[in-house]
């Protein structure tokens, strides 16, 4: 036991400030991405996903794997360290050479409702596990999401928000279906990952439909998967936490 203390004291507070400038990401992490008009063609036919349109002068945040493929063929697509990339629509996911728009928070009356707290529940819609170990890692000590007040939770009933990852392939659409007509109005929907905001790799596959026209999205986190970082920063976004 004195061991344990010992190394604990030892080991210091390891939870993250957050927000914080200081937060520094690795030299590999390919952030909110900057596109120029020269050369663009050549990034866009690089794109294996096609989230590059030249003649647009766009690059589809809801489509990009982060694979950086793009940026190494053409100096047209620079990749920055700007892990806040959430929107509240996915138009506002689609960049122009105009930059970024961030998600905005729900309307004042929702949060009165929220109040200090925000459950989360979160279904695998055919994910392959990148997306859910990212939403798994938050409620680790160096995020610790608990000391916001949000929290992942077994129940679709004591839930306020329905976080999808995954393509939602036909197999899981009755489940997802189930798991948002059992949260309490009014309730909220978060698309997390490329694949559950537009397919990803398996966009137009007939076994993965996507998410239903009729399941209305408030928030789209994009990454393949998303930094935990930029998981965070849209959670708190929606809910008024962070500006
Ligand atoms: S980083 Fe995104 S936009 Fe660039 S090639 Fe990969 S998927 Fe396409």
């Amino acid at each position: 036991m004195i061991k344990a203390l010992i190394a604990r004291i030892k080991q210091g507070y390891r939870t993250m400030e957050f927000p914080s400038p200081e937060i520094k990401l690795p030299p590999r992490f390919l952030g909110l991405p900057e596109i120029k008009a020269a050369g663009l063609e050549k990034a866009a036919a690089a794109c294996p996903y096609a989230a590059i349109s030249a003649q647009a002068g766009t690059l589809d945040l809801g489509r990009c794997v982060f694979c950086g493929a793009c940026a190494k063929a053409s100096p047209a697509v620079k990749f920055t360290k700007e892990y806040k990339l959430c929107a509240g629509s996915r138009e506002d996911l689609v960049l122009g050479r105009d930059g970024a728009r961030r998600a905005r928070p729900v309307p004042e009356d929702l949060r009165r409702i929220l109040g200090r707290s925000f459950k989360l529940r979160q279904v695998s819609a055919g994910g392959c596990g990148a997306c859910e170990a990212d939403c798994n890692v938050l409620g680790t000590l160096a995020f610790d999401l608990g000391r916001f007040g949000v929290q992942f939770v077994a129940s679709p009933r004591h839930a306020d928000a329905v976080l999808i990852t995954g393509p939602v392939t036909k197999n899981m659409a009755l489940a997802l279906r189930k798991t948002y007509d059992a949260v309490p109005a009014p309730k909220l929907v978060i698309a997390c990952g490329a694949c559950a905001i537009s397919g990803g790799p398996y966009s137009g596959h007939e076994e993965c439909p996507g998410i239903p026209a009729d399941i209305p999205v408030d928030l789209y986190i994009p990454g393949c998967p998303p930094h935990p970082l930029t998981i965070l920063d849209g959670i708190l976004r929606l809910i008024g936490r962070v500006e």
